[in-house]
């Protein structure tokens, strides 16, 4: 049985039992990567069963440090997760609705905690939006069956994506498409919530873990280069869609330039709803004046990716557990070569695009997405290293680290052309920042091979003609046994 299903059956089952739960004495909302107040399915019902019935919402975050290690969460992203708990925190404040946060170090003990806090605040109604990592999904199932004994009715609503996984095929017919409105933001909480749960108001933002915590310069970096909360993830993405969004088909796959969105770290962490994205660049598009421009669609069938990829782990879990995309793929004999793959990791392959590429994931914790396919398909195809390893580095290390889209990005595997871009380059390589023309990309080959020596930038770790060989000729043997 596929875990959405034994979600869905958990549901089913306790229908019956969770349909005259009386109201209690609040409603909780658990937050998990719904960061925000701004279209946020799961917290609008939440806050309307309160509303209506009078009762202050409460909201609920539990950090566990082992969903960080079982998700390989990169230190950065556990910083501006727990900006953006700030950030949350202080809005709902302003509603006078208190945000409950606390760390459990066994996620296994969630259920069971999630639980007791709700009956440590009388709440007989508990609302979640579903997250579709399998862990996430048993979680949900077995919280849903423990919550029903308990007399606790759990209500989950689908968010995350623009189009659920359940309703492709009526997307495809577009019979009903009231996935595509966006639902409201909560209004204020009775005046009283303050005095009848004042202690939840104090409530800290937990601090990292040990491992995930970050230098106080980098921290200082990613609060300047990524500020946190939804109001920075709608702003940006009004930003984008009225000024790079019209040049998005022709700059998007330039390296060098700033022609993407950077939204991921946003849309990840669900501070920014993909919802609202695909709702707001759609009417852009519609007050665009030039209509045959059609880069707001194109960045729509971008943000359709990140869909795709939730789906396939919804329907095809089996395939986002450490297993490849394309079955053929099983057979191939991966290198472990330890001093390749550091080469790749620290930006010291002595190919100028993919250093400049891995540099800017450690420098910034983001890359760009053809720097993601390049980098990819070296580590695989060049260095003939599994791309799991790849994979895995790359949640490590990114900010906007997404199991289902890092996992199809890899999984797929690209194919792609290097398509180098000097200005990226020389910004990530500064090694080679002097190197005039096109020698930049392969200084070695170009006669600029004593300038880069000099300054101390690595030679090719291996010969790209002759490893693609090697590479191809494992892929095909693997297809062949
Ligand atoms: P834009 O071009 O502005 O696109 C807007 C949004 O659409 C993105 O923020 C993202 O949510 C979505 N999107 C765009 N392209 C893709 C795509 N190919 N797949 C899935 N969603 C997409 N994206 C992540 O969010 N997290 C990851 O961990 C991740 N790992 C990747 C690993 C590999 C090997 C590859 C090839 C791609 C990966 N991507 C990942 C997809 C993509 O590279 C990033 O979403 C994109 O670079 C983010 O930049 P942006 O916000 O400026 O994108």
């Amino acid at each position: 049985e596929r875990p959405i299903e034994t979600l869905e059956h958990a549901c089913r089952d306790t229908a019956d039992q969770n349909r005259d739960v009386p109201i209690g004495k609040a409603v909780v909302h658990w937050f998990k990567t719904d960061l925000r107040l701004h279209d946020n399915r799961s917290l609008q019902k939440a806050q309307e069963l309160a509303r209506d019935n009078n009762v202050p919402l409460i909201g609920l975050y539990i950090l566990s440090p082992e969903d960080f290690t079982a998700h390989c969460v990169s230190p950065a992203r556990v910083d501006f997760i727990l900006r953006t708990l700030q950030r949350l925190q202080r809005d709902l404040g302003e509603l006078d609705i208190p945000l409950y946060m606390e760390m459990q170090e066994k996620r296994k003990a969630i259920p069971n905690r999630v639980v007791a806090l709700c009956q440590t605040w009388e709440a007989h109604h508990l609302f979640g939006n579903i997250e579709y990592e399998v862990d996430e999904l048993r979680r949900d199932a077995k919280l849903v069956r423990l919550c029903s004994g308990k007399g606790i009715a759990f209500n989950l609503s689908h968010d995350t994506c623009v189009v659920p996984p359940w309703l492709v095929e009526l997307a495809a017919g577009a019979a009903n498409p009231d996935y595509l409105e966006a639902s409201e933001e909560p209004g204020s909480n009775p005046r009283d919530t303050r005095q009848s749960f004042a202690d939840l108001f104090d409530c800290k933002v937990p601090t990292p873990p040990g491992n995930k915590t970050l230098t106080e310069e980098a921290k200082k970096k990613f609060e300047k280069l990524y500020p946190a909360g939804e109001h920075e993830g709608l702003q940006r993405l009004e930003n984008f869609l009225e000024e790079k969004g019209k040049q998005y088909e022709k700059n998007r796959n330039l390296t060098s330039g700033d022609g993407t969105s950077v939204l991921s770290p946003y849309l990840a962490a669900g501070s920014l709803s993909a919802r609202t994205a695909v709702i707001t660049a759609k009417q852009a598009n519609k007050n665009c004046l030039d209509r045959n421009d059609s880069s707001l669609a194109t960045w729509i069938s971008e943000v359709a990716w990140r869909d795709f990829y939730k789906h396939v782990l919804a329907h095809w879990p089996f395939i986002c557990m450490n297993k490849c995309f394309k079955p053929e793929h099983t057979n191939i004999e991966w290198e472990y070569d330890e001093a390749k793959f550091e080469a790749w990791c620290e930006g010291k392959t002595g190919f100028p695009i993919v250093d400049a590429a891995m540099r800017q994931l450690r420098g910034s914790a983001w890359m760009h997405n053809r720097s993601r396919m390049v980098v990819s398909s070296f580590l695989s195809k060049d260095l003939l290293i599994d791309w799991r390893r790849g994979e895995r580095y790359f949640m490590e290390n990114l900010i906007d680290g997404d199991f289902a889209s890092n996992h199809g990005g890899w999984g797929f595997g690209s194919n792609e052309r290097f398509d180098p871009e000097e200005e990226y380059i020389r910004h990530w390589v500064p090694e080679l920042r002097d190197i005039k023309g096109k020698a930049i990309h392969d200084p070695y080959e170009r006669g600029a091979g004593a300038q880069a020596e000099k300054k101390g930038y690595p030679r090719p770790i291996v010969e790209h003609g002759a490893s693609r060989e090697r590479a191809l000729a494992q892929f095909k043997k693997a297809l062949q046994s």
